[in-house]
């Protein structure tokens, strides 16, 4: 008869908490989970991110070139952190804008993912508490100064394309993404060595050239920093470029050869409103500060601020 040791049942046991919590995060709505050991970042993605500062890439965010000791290893933001837990979640939306409408990005249709993945990060991180014997866990929904799209990667569940965003190998890349530090420890999945290989689509795509070889962007140049989180008057050479983006930009995600199968997402709270979907640049350039709030009360949008969205309406119907 054969026997089972001792260590093989425990290697067993704990490779059994990782399918266990993926299959938890997949019930939870979430389309990819995966997990790396909590550690320090690599040299060379901190390098990477330290030079996309000292390049002054990151705009007015000045807020980038904070807590950078957090950032580089989740164990200083969550003490007692054994395992990074990352999550992907798709928004892509089932119905649209009109094109004619001033396009807000398709991550901005629904409800504030903010909200969305913290609540079920919420709710994941109270299983591991009750299947791990009270392990605890700190929920990061990109607010925290977290390596999001690194920890992704490491997890083993997408790789960052040219584009900066994190590509899951058949969802594609219209993922939001968050991750639970936890005490609990996991067992590490691989991390993912699929790669843009020869494809540049998104570089040629870019309508403010803001993309560099491996997957930096200028925020200076992009659409979708400058549209959301530039502080004041855009730059001139926007005016040639802005197009229809009101609030953000898809255009790296839509020439994306990742995203040509992708599926509308399954999360109710992502659907657009029907006051959403019949937003025209009139009704834009005559919204009063209740009407926006009225339209966009669960929204990511409050981030912009009516005064962000008319300056930017003002951009394209003035444009060059
Ligand atoms: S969001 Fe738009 S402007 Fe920004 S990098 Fe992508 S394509 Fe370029
Ligand atoms: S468009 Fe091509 S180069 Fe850009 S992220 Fe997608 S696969 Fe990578």
């Amino acid at each position: 008869m054969a026997t089972i040791s001792k260590e093989s049942q425990c290697s067993d046991a704990t490779a059994g908490i990782a399918e266990t919590v993926r299959n938890k995060a997949l019930s939870l709505g979430f389309c990819a989970c995966g997990f790396a050991k909590a550690d320090r970042v690599d040299s060379d993605a901190i390098d990477f991110y330290d030079k996309w500062i000292a390049d002054g890439c990151c705009d007015t965010m000045d807020y980038c070139a904070h807590y950078s000791e957090l950032r580089n290893d989740p164990r200083q933001l969550f003490p007692g952190a054994l395992t990074v837990v990352s999550v992907a979640m798709n928004y892509f939306p089932a119905q649209f804008q009109p094109a004619d409408a001033p396009q807000f990005a398709f991550y901005a249709y629904g409800r504030d993912y903010h909200d969305v993945v913290r609540e079920r990060l919420r709710l994941l991180a109270a299983f591991i508490m009750q299947i791990s014997a009270g392990a605890q866990s700190r929920v990061c929904v990109d607010t925290a100064p977290v390596r999001e799209r690194y920890w992704a990667q490491q997890a083993g569940i997408g790789f960052i394309g040219k584009n900066g965003l994190l590509i899951v190998p058949d969802v594609g890349s219209y993922v939001f993404l968050g991750e639970l530090l936890t005490t609990a420890s996991i067992p590490a999945d691989t991390p993912c060595t699929a790669s843009c290989a020869g494809c540049g689509a998104c570089l040629t795509a870019c309508p403010g050239h803001a993309l560099g070889n491996g997957g930096s962007v200028d925020a200076r140049r992009c659409l979708s920093c400058l549209t959301i989180e530039h502080h004041g008057d855009l730059p001139d050479w926007l005016h040639g470029s802005i197009e229809n983006h009101v609030y953000g930009c898809d255009e790296c995600q839509l020439c994306c050869p990742h995203n040509a199968q992708v599926q509308p997402t399954e999360i109710n709270d992502f659907a657009p409103s029907p006051q959403f979907l019949s937003l025209t640049g009139d009704s834009i350039a005559a919204m009063t500060d209740a009407d926006f709030r009225s339209v966009f009360r669960h929204s990511a949008v409050r981030r912009a601020k009516l005064s962000g969205l008319q300056r930017n309406l003002s951009v394209i119907t003035n444009k060059k």
